[in-house]
């Protein structure tokens, strides 16, 4: 592990609800590696989506961060604050045709095989409202991922970055975002790995300096389903934090002392940075949890 590399990590919840045990070990992964290189962690708020938010969620994500120690290094940004910048990329994309509008429907997109086939990408709309397309240039095909290894797709797509009811894509917001906060190093759950190399073609477009993606393993129920909030898996409970965060630890295969035991969280936290810096390596895609 280099030491003397400059690391800004991040986690980067969505507050559609609370915190469950697969949220809680993507926030303590992500911690746990930026602390393991002696970096800088931030919490990045992405209330983009304002459907899919629920009042507080916000809060109750922050205040689970602080129960179980997980204390930024900085402010918390929130995306809700951003949407000049957003807009301003977008119209750069648009004034330099590397993007476009596109008025295709769900129902034609998945008519035509599910991946959008650039059908409106040499039409020159000017329809307003209607969804912004990245020209995906295609540059990059494969990544290594830190945990999982490489990871190839060929599956390039035109992605959404404003979609036509006016909100930002969050795969906008979220290459914008790590750009300007100066992030390094991204931990984050294996759900996003499909859509890892679309963010890099676009990052590509506003920077050469890529960061290192790291997946952590997805949480699965014994039948093989996902915890996540759309199948309500239950909310953290903060009174239980250092039996979470222990709990989370053994899930790493992370064998914690007593003596840290005793002494609380704090030490807990220690060690298992202790630990990550000795190397951590994910048997699979999956955790089961009982
Ligand atoms: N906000 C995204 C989510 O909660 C995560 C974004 C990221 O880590 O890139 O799923």
């Amino acid at each position: 592990m280099n030491l003397a590399t400059p690391y800004v990590g991040r986690f980067a919840p969505s507050p559609s609800g609370p915190l469950h045990l697969g949220s809680l070990l993507t926030a303590l992964t992500s911690y746990l590696d930026a602390k393991a290189h002696a970096g800088i962690w931030l919490v990045r708020m992405e209330d983009i989506d304002p459907p899919r938010q629920l009042p507080n969620a916000d809060r109750m994500i922050i205040d689970t961060l602080t129960a179980h120690g997980l204390i930024p290094d900085g402010p918390i940004l929130y995306q809700s604050t951003r949407q000049k910048h957003y807009l301003d990329s977008i119209k750069h994309l648009l004034a330099h045709n590397n993007a476009y509008r596109c008025i295709c429907t769900r129902a034609q997109i998945k008519a035509a095989g599910g991946t959008y086939p650039g059908t409106c990408s040499t039409a020159k709309l000017t329809t307003s409202p209607s969804a912004i397309r990245y020209r995906n240039p295609k540059n990059i095909e494969q990544f290594n991922d830190r945990f999982m290894g490489l990871v190839t797709s060929t599956a390039h797509e035109d992605m959404t970055i404003q979609r036509k009811d006016g909100l930002f894509a969050y795969n906008l917001a979220v290459v914008l975002d790590d750009i300007a906060q100066g992030i390094t190093h991204i931990v984050r759950g294996i759900d996003l790995l499909p859509t890892t190399i679309a963010q890099m073609n676009l990052w590509q477009h506003f920077s050469s300096d890529f960061p290192s993606y790291a997946h952590t393993p997805l949480l699965v129920n014994p039948s093989g389903q996902k915890l996540s909030k759309q199948n309500h898996a239950t909310a953290i409970n903060n009174e239980n934090a250092l039996n979470n965060v222990l709990y989370c630890l053994t899930l790493l295969g992370m064998n914690i002392s007593n003596n840290a035991r005793k002494q609380g969280l704090a030490y807990v936290l220690q060690e298992a940075i202790t630990h990550w810096r000795q190397g951590i390596l994910f048997p699979s895609h999956e955790i089961i949890v009982t």
